[in-house]
Parts: structure tokens; sequence; C-alpha cells
């Protein structure tokens, strides 16, 4: 049997980063995936060409049962810092939309680069490898792989990821790590993910599939110091089955099954107040004129589904009513009965108990020499480069602690 300081298992973005970490410091490092190829993830995120960080992320982009647990990693690797990596390796790159970071060229490009990063750091490689067993050993640990090998290794690292996209090759490798050591779980869920509805109160909806207009979206609570909801401004998608988009994504992290999601399709006018005022100066039909604000599939689709006459005068019309319609595009209330599930989410929210690890070195306070790190740990980035941040700094963390 090897003997080596620490084995990653899970060769994506956080354990690749940890690996090369731990390597640069002069540890014996073996990193296993069970994949056949190589950070399939990376390869698809951000459209192929990987949004992988936020200059803006922070604490504050991220949920968690302990929203301060990410503080300290997130502060000692900073999106300038894996920026600074991205540059040395010649990366060309550009900023999209808020903040976010994408490659000009190819994902394939931080794949390498963490794999170069990997080979200065001497890390040794098992893959394909699946781990069959592991097992605390004296004062470290013994994995046996599906090859037959025996690894050795003072520290173990857990970098498998979370759930979403099986098909890809997510398991559930950490979350039975977890139970096997007798650590609590944040019950896991598909976050990142389109929401659908029951066909009978979607079907008015379905001809608007392929619209997508910019809207406000929150859902829960946003009152008091601590609040359960959260609000977004970004591009809405509908889609056959429900809705879809950047907002829908974002509120899809924070939506609570049961609870209905409120949708401002006119963020910039109050629609009833304009009609009201409107009703002496606005000469067009109700249909005509609403497309003037809304894209005109929208605007028809909308009006069909709520019961409105398009060719109605705004100055024939009740108050009552244009504030009817006023609520339906400015407080459009409507409850998912479920999400597209791991098979679309972008992440999995929820995973290993924060309050089971330190937050200076992702090592399990109970476990010593047991570390989970990345999406395994219930540590949910927004939408926009945050939860590559996450694996890059939570795997900076464990790799200096190591
Ligand atoms: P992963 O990168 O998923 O790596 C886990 C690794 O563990 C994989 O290589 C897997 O093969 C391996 N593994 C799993 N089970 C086992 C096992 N039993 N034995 C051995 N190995 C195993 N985030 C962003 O910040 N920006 C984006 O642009 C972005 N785009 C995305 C697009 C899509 C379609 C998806 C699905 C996600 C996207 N994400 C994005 C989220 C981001 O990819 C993940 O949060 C991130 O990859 C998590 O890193 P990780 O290292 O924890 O897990």
């Amino acid at each position: 049997a090897t003997q080596y300081d620490v084995a990653v298992i899970g060769a994506g973005a956080a354990g690749m980063m940890c690996a090369a970490t731990a390597g640069k410091r002069g540890k014996r490092v073996v990193l296993l995936d069970h994949a056949g190829k190589l950070a399939e993830k990376i390869r698809i995120s951000g459209g192929g060409r990987c949004n992988f960080t936020n200059i803006n992320a922070g604490p504050a982009n991220f949920l968690s049962e302990n929203p301060h647990f990410a503080k300290s990693a997130l502060s000692r690797f900073t999106p300038q810092d894996f920026l600074a990596m991205v540059k040395k390796h010649r990366i060309g790159f550009h900023e999209k939309h808020k903040g976010q970071l994408f490659c000009d060229d190819s994902a394939e490009q931080i794949i390498d680069m963490l794999k170069d990063e990997c080979a200065d750091g001497g890390v040794h490689w098992r893959m394909p490898a699946k781990v069959q067993e592991l097992q605390q050993n004296g004062a470290g640990y013994v994995l046996q792989t599906d090859e037959g090998e025996e690894i050795h290794a003072a520290a173990i690292v857990i970098a498998t990821g979370g759930l979403s996209i099986p098909k890809i090759g997510a398991t559930d490798f950490g979350y039975r790590i977890a139970k096997q050591f007798g650590l609590q779980l944040v019950e896991p869920r598909p976050a990142l993910v389109p929401l659908t509805f029951d066909a009978d109160e979607w079907a008015p909806f379905v001809p608007l599939a392929g619209v997508s207009l910019e809207v406000d979206v929150e859902t829960g609570s946003l009152k008091g110091r601590n609040p359960t909801g959260a609000r977004f401004r970004e591009d809405l998608l509908f889609t056959h089955r429900g809705l879809s988009g950047p907002a829908i994504l974002q509120i899809s992290s924070f939506w609570q099954p049961g609870t209905p999601i409120t949708i401002n399709l006119l963020p910039e006018m109050d629609l009833a107040q304009t009609l009201i005022e409107g009703k002496g100066t606005l000469k067009k039909q109700l249909g005509n004129l609403l497309a003037q604000w809304l894209p005109s599939r929208l605007a028809e689709g909308l009006l069909q589904a709520h019961g409105f006459d398009p060719e109605a005068r705004i100055a024939d019309m009740k108050d009552d009513a244009l504030r009817k319609l006023g609520r339906a595009v400015n407080q459009w209330t409507i409850t998912p009965n479920g999400s597209e599930g791991y098979r679309k989410a972008e992440v999995t929210r929820g995973g290993v108990d924060t309050r089971e690890l330190s937050q200076q070195s992702m090592e399990c306070k109970n476990v010593p020499g047991l570390y989970f790190i990345g999406e395994t740990v219930d540590v949910t980035g927004w939408l926009g480069g945050y939860n590559f941040q996450w694996a890059w700094a939570s795997g900076v963390a464990a790799g200096l602690a190591i």
C-alpha cells in the first residue's frame, strides 16, 4: 500500500484546487475520481465558458443554515486571488453581467489551469477509480479502490460535490461518508432550478413558452432582521412546464415547497395607476396599450389568461377591473408544485451541516483528518460564479490546513 499525506476524493473544482494547494506546500497528495472524463461540471458550466467567479462575491451571496460559516474561507481566498491565477495562466476573460467573470474562449482553459497547478504540486492521480471503502486506521485512514489498490493517507478530503446532474457523474458519496462518520446533514434539495406548476393551473400560460423579460421576483418574508425570503431582478423565461431563467433559478434556492412566489412583470411601472390616470388620454385598445410595455405575446397571453378583452378601451373599464389587471401584472402570485429536480438543477442546497466543521480548515470537529469541501457542504451560492468561488475558497482553506 502507498502512504500519502492526503487523499482527495473528487477531482472537480474544489478537489483539484485543494490537491494543488496541499501539493505545492510539499504534501504528498493523491487525487481520485470515478469519472472517465475530468471535471465535466466545469466543462459545461457557464454555457461552456465557465463563470469562474464573481468579483463581488461575499458571504451575503450564499445560503446556509449558518450564514457566518463561509466568511473565513471566502475572506482568505478571494475572487481577486482566483483571478490572479487565471491571469498567471494567461486565460482571457471578460465581465458579463453583475460582476460575473467568464473565459473568453472555453471552460477547458480552467480545467487545464487546475491540472497544471496539480502538476506543480506533484499530485498523484487515480482516475477513473471508485472508492469502495473508507475506514479510519490508527491516526489516519485507509481506502480501497475498485482497482484493488489500498491507499493509506493521514487525511481525507471529500470533494465529491452534490447531487445535481447525475448524468455526468454526481453521486451521494459525500453524504454517505458523512453518515458513516456520524455527521449531521442538512437535507439536500435541488437549487438554481426551473420551477414547475400543476398542468391545470399552467395551461393558460403554455402558449407563452419562449417569452423572456426582466422582472422582480420574490418569495418568503423579507421583513425583520433575519429575513427568510429573497428578491431578485433578473430575466424570467416562460417554458412549457413552468418558469425558468436567471430570476427563477435564483429564487428557487430560497423557495419553500407549498409557498408562493410573486412576480412583478413590469417592475418600473404601477400599471393600475397608469391606466386609471390615463383613462382620458390613453386612447389605444387595451391589448395594443399593454404591448407597448410588455412583449406583445405576453400582453396578449396575460389578457386571455385573466379574461380581459384585448379590444376594450380603458375609458370604458371600471377602476376595479384595471386594478385587477394591475395586480396580475405587478403582483403575479403563483405557487409552484415543485422543480425540475436534480436533472436540471445547477447545484444542491444543504449537505454536511456546517456545525460539524471548522470554518478555518473545513476539518470535521469530531473526526480528525476528515475534511469536506465544495458543494458537499451546506453552503450554496447564488447564480453568477459564486458556487465556483466557494469551491475554490473551501478547497484552498483545506489545502492550507492539512
Ligand atoms: P464538482 O465540481 O461537481 O466535482 C465533484 C467531482 O467528484 C466530480 O468530478 C465527480 O465525478 C466526482 N465524484 C462524484 N462522486 C464520486 C465518487 N463516488 N467517487 C469518486 N469521485 C466522485 N457555478 C458557478 O460558479 N458558475 C457557473 O458558471 C456554473 N455553471 C454551472 C452549470 C451547470 C450546468 C451546472 C450543473 C453547475 C454549474 N455551476 C456553476 C455550479 C458548479 O459547477 C458547482 O457548484 C461546482 O462544480 C461544485 O464544485 P465541487 O468540486 O464541489 O463539485
